[in-house]
């Protein structure tokens, strides 16, 4: 028998299958069953730099406000879904509950969404935690994501490009300008990235302060293009 198999084997074993929402026993892409899948919060309409939804009256490829007054140093955001319910939920359990499974389903989520139209980079980066997080959580849920996508897509991914090197308070309990405040200094660049044109990969995005800090020293390192994906995208500035 393949490795691959046993793996499957032993996986589907280990881990419930059906639907992750409604409990609907099959084997569903993404581990969604149809329903549920076509009731997610979809990110179709959306600013193409930052990700950020946009009220259906915007035409399509509009930047939003933010970014016509303020070009971000990343190029396009590719976020497939808003966080909202049920989208919250699940990445809250894969982030804060270990249920690490769940890696595979969002991933597939976000592959759904990049499709095999997007502009393919030369290295796929996820967001680094810093050393203390890591510890906390056991795991960086950036990396399982990019573990996936990198297989899929055959691009290498590289999580020991960057590192975090300041432990920042979580980014959820402050406002906007603190945020931007907290991540000042937070991210070192750790190898030259001359030329390239880098994808960084995390599992929500909120205001971007995170990704903006971030692609400023990647870029000072030498990365000619950075985009973002992510699962996630939350609605808020
Ligand atoms: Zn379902
Ligand atoms: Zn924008």
């Amino acid at each position: 028998m393949k490795v691959d198999n046993c793996i499957n084997i032993i996986r589907s074993l280990l881990y419930p299958r059906g639907c992750l929402l409604c409990g609907a026993k099959g084997d569903f892409p993404c581990h969604l069953c149809p329903a549920c899948h076509n009731s997610l919060p979809f990110n179709h309409h959306a600013c193409p730099c930052c990700a950020l939804p946009l009220p259906a009256h915007v035409a399509s490829q509009q930047l939003c406000g933010r970014c016509i007054k303020r070009q971000p140093p990343y190029t396009k955001t590719i976020a497939a879904l808003t966080y909202e319910p049920p989208v919250n939920r699940l990445i809250g359990m894969f982030k804060f509950h270990q249920k690490l499974h769940l890696a595979e389903p969002l991933a597939g989520l976000l592959m759904e969404r990049l499709g095999d139209q997007h502009e393919r980079p030369e290295i796929l980066v996820p967001v680094p935690l810093h050393p203390l997080r890591l510890r906390q959580r056991g795991f960086n849920q950036s990396v399982e994501l990019t573990r996936i996508l990198a297989k899929h897509y055959r691009l290498p991914y590289d999580w020991r490009l960057c590192r975090r090197i300041k432990a920042t308070k979580t980014q959820s309990e402050l406002s906007r300008q603190e945020r931007r405040k907290n991540l000042v200094n937070a991210f070192q660049a750790c190898a030259e990235v001359k030329d390239t044109h880098l994808v960084l990969v995390d599992d929500v995005i909120t205001t971007g302060a995170t990704v903006t800090e971030l692609s400023k020293v990647l870029k000072k390192a030498g990365a000619k293009r950075i985009d973002v994906w992510a699962v996630a995208r939350t609605q808020t500035l």
